[in-house]
């Protein structure tokens, strides 16, 4: 193996132990969380050795780095996800290659992914992103619709051609309530899933969790954690 495969291939082993080791003590099935490797600012190269390595979904959050890198690694068995705040003048570059838009928050989205999806001839999965830290009706800093938008927002996925309700995705407020409570945070959004899931039975991914915070994700039920750093090492710039 290459050097950069070993390092991979142990950082690797380090996170699905974490996984597992959090699963086990939250009466959880290993097989009942994914890990989705957030490769962000890392090459082809690096995406090529993952996936020798056994990993499956892979997560970008930038359509100018995502591109390229899907597009050279069409031959591997990927399922990739897009995780960044998403432009609608990206939306068709991005429904070339995702199979997931884990962002949508606002309707002008949902509309766009619907028309570039069926052009496509794909079928993109949606996750509704969900801003713990937004006012009631507002948006979040980083993205994100409030709790209370959620409902209209999955009924216009639900409808929209070309498009499948997933679930919901969260990333840990740094302002707000729930700052620095990554745990209440996450259980937050598993009360808004199990909400969801009473009109749309089938929106049952739950993404959340990160490097620093995967633990606390797991034991609050989630689905899919998203990991990048602990995986491919600090980014060397800010993604
Ligand atoms: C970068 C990123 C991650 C991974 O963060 P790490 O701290 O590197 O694990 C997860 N989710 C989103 C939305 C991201 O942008």
């Amino acid at each position: 193996m290459t050097d950069r495969k070993d390092e991979l291939a142990a950082n690797l082993a380090k996170v699905e132990r974490r996984i597992a080791d959090a699963c086990a003590a939250a009466g959880r099935g290993h097989e009942e969380v994914t890990l989705i490797v957030v490769t962000k600012t890392y090459p082809a190269t690096d995406v090529r050795i993952l996936s020798e390595l056994g990993v499956r979904h892979v997560a970008e959050n930038r359509d100018q780095d995502a591109a390229p890198k899907a597009a050279a690694c069409a031959d591997l068995p990927l399922t990739w996800h897009f995780v960044g705040q998403l432009q609608t003048n990206k939306v068709r570059s991005v429904a070339g290659y995702a199979d997931f838009v884990q962002s949508v928050d606002r309707s002008k989205l949902v509309t766009a992914l619907s028309k570039e999806a069926v052009r496509a001839g794909r079928e993109l999965g949606c996750l509704i992103q969900v801003a713990l830290d937004a006012g009631e009706s507002a948006r979040g800093e980083r993205g994100g619709v409030a709790p209370a938008g959620i409902e209209e927002l999955a009924a216009l996925v639900a409808e929209a051609p070309g498009l499948r309700l997933g679930g919901l995705m969260t990333v840990a407020p740094l302002t707000g309530e729930y700052a620095g409570r990554e745990q209440a945070a996450f259980g937050r959004l598993m009360d808004l899933s199990t909400d969801l899931r009473r009109s749309h039975p089938a929106a049952t991914m739950v993404s959340a969790g990160m490097s620093a915070d995967l633990e606390q994700a797991v034991a609050a039920g989630a689905t899919h954690v998203r990991v990048g750093s602990a995986v491919l090492g600090v980014r060397p710039r800010l993604g």
